[in-house]
């Protein structure tokens, strides 16, 4: 007889989008002529940047001729695409990261997830709250977690956030295992500074502890001052992999690009505490479960690094961030606090009432849907995800109709 993995038993159901889309129906049928605006969804709208479609095509006809075709790839990655990235994320900010530390994949989503099957199924782990819930759901899969009860797994550690801290919160004041970080962050929009930074990575250290750095909003960081990657911290090189996306980056949420950093520095332990390479698990892992990204869209990412294809990336990321500084504008008006918004595309809003509470206000009211932060932990309760990914006029219709509707 076969039977099932218990533990997917133990996942909460998440109602989330469920219920927003059921809200929406409802509104939409109560008002049929009403053009309802999306500012919910964390997925992007701008085309592709040129240089990227020029290299999409380009590497179709390449399969078109058999003299450039090309079949099944290196599992982690052309080295084109892995030169690229080294020179272009790391060495060009004074990281040293070496190509054969990049393990090009098919998303972050799968990658976050995957990671954690080279750890024992005794290893404490701790996730931020509000949360991105991958971190969280994947663990419980396989088995790290006990029962849900009021919002919590038992035996996970939550890293709460909140206004107090800025949605920055403090590493946990018991040992754990594994931690996830993800700066910028999603939902809240929270960005982590050197020395917060180096706080994680200080702990990580102590409690031979490793830190897995999901950085897919990297790429809407401004501000000079802060950090991009986690290996700008001295001694991250010893106790972090982290997680870059194309997504975001650069709109392939429908192409799929990204890639996993596992410097060859990074230590774990066996059982009996004899030391382990850790690039080497991830590298079995990777190319015994994973057949390569395409040819194709390796090159389409690669393109994202030439001249004009880092200057089209840039105009793409900076068309959301004016989007975020239009919503963050209106919600002033309002006298809403607000975090994030600022090199990133997610405006992190302080409800002042429950947060479906104040989603329902915006949907009935201005006819715009977000994102109710209860959703995404228990910390989230009493605020709002708002998202710059739509076209401008939308998002300008959304708050001129938002402070129309509920302003003073
Ligand atoms: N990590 C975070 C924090 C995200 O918000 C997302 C997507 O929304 C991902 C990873 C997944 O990215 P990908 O499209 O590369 O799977």
């Amino acid at each position: 007889m076969i039977t099932i993995n218990e533990h997917y038993e133990k996942l909460a159901k998440s109602y989330l989008f469920v219920d927003i889309a059921r809200s929406v129906a409802k509104y939409q049928a109560e008002h049929p002529d009403r053009d309802v605006i999306k500012l919910g969804i964390g997925d992007v709208t701008r085309p592709l940047p040129p240089a990227s479609i020029k290299a999409l095509h380009a590497a179709a006809d390449d399969m078109a001729d058999p003299a450039t075709f090309r079949g099944y790839g290196p599992e982690q990655g052309y080295d084109f695409l892995r030169e690229a990235i080294a020179e272009h994320d790391f060495r060009s900010r004074g990281v040293q990261i070496s190509a054969d530390d990049i393990f090009v994949s098919d998303g972050s989503k799968c990658d976050t997830a995957n990671f954690q099957e080279l750890f024992s199924g005794n290893q404490r782990i701790a996730v931020p709250d509000p949360v991105y819930p991958v971190y969280v759901d994947t663990n419980v899969m396989a088995g790290r977690t006990g029962s849900f009860s009021d919002g919590r797994y038992a035996d996970l550690v939550y890293m709460a956030g909140s206004g107090a801290n800025g949605f920055v919160p403090p590493p946990p004041a018991e040992a754990v295992d594994l931690l996830y970080l993800c700066f910028p962050n999603n939902p809240t929009g929270a960005t982590a500074t050197r020395e917060q930074l180096r706080a994680y990575v200080d702990y990580a250290r102590e409690h031979k502890a490793l830190i897995l750095f999901d950085a897919a909003y990297e790429a809407y960081i401004r501000d000079p001052e802060l950090p991009h990657s986690i290996y700008e911290i001295p001694g991250a090189e010893g106790c972090a992999v982290e997680f870059r996306s194309f997504s975001k980056t650069a709109g392939f949420t429908g192409l799929r690009c990204a890639y996993t950093v596992v410097p060859s520095t990074v230590t774990v332990w066996a059982g009996d505490g004899s030391p382990r390479v850790l690039r080497d698990l991830w590298n079995r892992r990777h190319s015994t479960k994973f057949n390569g990204a395409s040819y194709p869209v390796q090159r389409a990412a690669a393109a994202i690094y030439s001249e004009e294809g880092r200057a089209q990336v840039r105009d793409l990321t900076d068309f959301y961030l004016a989007n975020a500084a239009i919503i963050l504008r209106g919600l002033e008006r309002l006298g809403y606090t607000t975090y994030g918004g600022v090199n990133s595309p997610y405006v992190w809003v302080d409800a002042g009432r429950p947060s479906w509470d104040l989603f329902h206000l915006l949907l009935n009211e201005a006819g715009v849907v977000t994102t109710p932060g209860a959703g995404f932990g228990p910390a989230g309760e009493g605020f709002i995800r708002i998202s710059a990914f739509n076209e401008r006029e939308k998002v300008e219709a959304a708050m001129d109709r938002i402070v129309t509707a509920i302003g003073p």
